[in-house]
């Protein structure tokens, strides 16, 4: 068992600056979970205090039932991998390895087979005599993975292990890391800002914002039903967009013109608010191409383009929706201001009766 359980965990900095509010979470054991959020959310300082290399001003944290509070990092039996690596360079890939073992007094023979073993998993076993110097980035990451896994720990902590990694390199590596965690079985935690890795490596997903967090749920609950504007306009690229709206039965009038709602969810979720002003999430993977597409019930829509973004499998449509304005509300502004995750359009800088600026994805 290592189950990893966060209640009412704060964190405040001797400066003063509270950078984790209240944060309950429930990991199981065996369980792959991501931190997810902007810069500054207060990501990393969560898996420090988890680590044991932050202490923590209020709360509990358990592992497998046992509060860990006033435990130092070594005697919670926990391997964190960071963003830097953190390799010896005057050892040897196996010395490096070998660290944490020799650390705890293992016997020569076992720290070998443990070492080679991890060496076979992770590809590295033609690099265990070289320094890291003498090694690619991505060689490096594995390295500091295999460190972490000789000691076969409770649980991985991971903090933004791939972002010194180039694109093509990082997809690779989470592959890699995905694959070896549904391997080992083994509870990991895993922070990130990106949401891409967060939505395809976690089993769950917590996003946080300001040191507080906002949802917590599988990449489908994330995508499908986000809790509020901030987790909505944070998961999926490129962002969703939104609209002011009104309802009136089951027409949605907003700068896009009239739509029919047909999905029923989200026909009662109208129900429920109307006749308040609505914001409306559209996601630009909902647009098709109207002389492409099979659906002919859907509203078509004419637009000017502004700029055409083509990637090859995909392309980006950039239109302004004109009569509606930019979608507009405290909170919209709010989050604009300080996360800079909405588009401009929804800001406080879109100059009022300028349209609405709508992203869709066509492929
Ligand atoms: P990033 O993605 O940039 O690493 P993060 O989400 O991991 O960000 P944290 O590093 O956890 O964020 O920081 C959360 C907040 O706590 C930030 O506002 C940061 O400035 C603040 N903070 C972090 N360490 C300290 C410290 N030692 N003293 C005071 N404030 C701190």
């Amino acid at each position: 068992m290592a189950e990893i359980v966060l209640e009412q965990v704060s964190k405040r900095f001797p400066d003063g600056s509270l950078a984790v509010q209240d944060v309950d979470l429930a990991i199981a054991d065996g369980e792959f979970v991501i931190l997810v959020g902007p810069s500054g959310c207060g990501k990393s300082t969560t898996l420090n205090m988890i680590a044991g290399l932050e202490d923590i001003t209020a709360g509990t944290l358990r592992i497998d039932d046992r509060v860990v509070n006033d435990l130092p990092p070594k005697d919670r039996d926990i391997a964190m991998v960071f963003q830097s690596y953190a390799l010896y360079p005057h050892l040897t890939v196996r010395e490096n390895m070998a660290f944490p073992l020799r650390l705890a007094k293992t016997d020569k023979a076992q720290v070998t087979a443990k070492v080679e073993e991890a060496a076979r998993i992770l590809d590295l076993t033609q690099f265990l005599d070289r320094r890291p110097a003498a090694l690619s980035g991505g060689q490096r990451q594995r390295v500091a993975m295999g460190r972490a896994i000789v000691r076969a720990p409770k649980a991985f902590l991971m903090d933004e292990p791939l972002s010194n990694l180039d694109a093509k390199l990082r997809v690779q590596m989470r592959t890699q890391i995905a694959r070896l965690q549904r391997r080992l079985g083994t509870t990991t935690v895993y922070v990130t800002h990106d949401q891409t890795e967060a939505m395809t490596l976690g089993d769950r997903v917590v996003v946080m914002r300001l040191g507080v967090v906002q949802q917590v749920g599988t990449p489908a609950q994330l995508y499908d039903l986000p809790i509020n504007l901030f987790v909505a306009g944070f998961i999926g690229s490129p962002a969703m967009n939104f609209l002011n709206a009104t309802v009136e039965g089951d027409i949605l009038h907003c700068a896009l013109g009239d739509l029919p709602l047909q999905n029923s969810t989200v026909q009662e979720l109208a129900r429920r608010n109307a006749p308040r002003e609505l914001i409306v999430g559209l996601r630009p993977e909902a647009f098709e191409d109207a002389a492409l597409s099979r659906d002919e019930r859907g509203p078509v829509l004419t637009a000017v383009v502004d700029v055409l973004e083509s990637l090859g499998s995909d392309v980006y449509v950039h239109f302004t929706a004109e009569g509606g304005g930019p979608a507009r509300s405290a909170e919209l502004e709010e989050l604009a201001r300080d996360s800079g995750l909405l588009d401009a359009g929804a800001g406080p800088g879109a100059s009022a009766g300028a349209g609405q600026q709508v992203v869709a994805r066509l492929n």
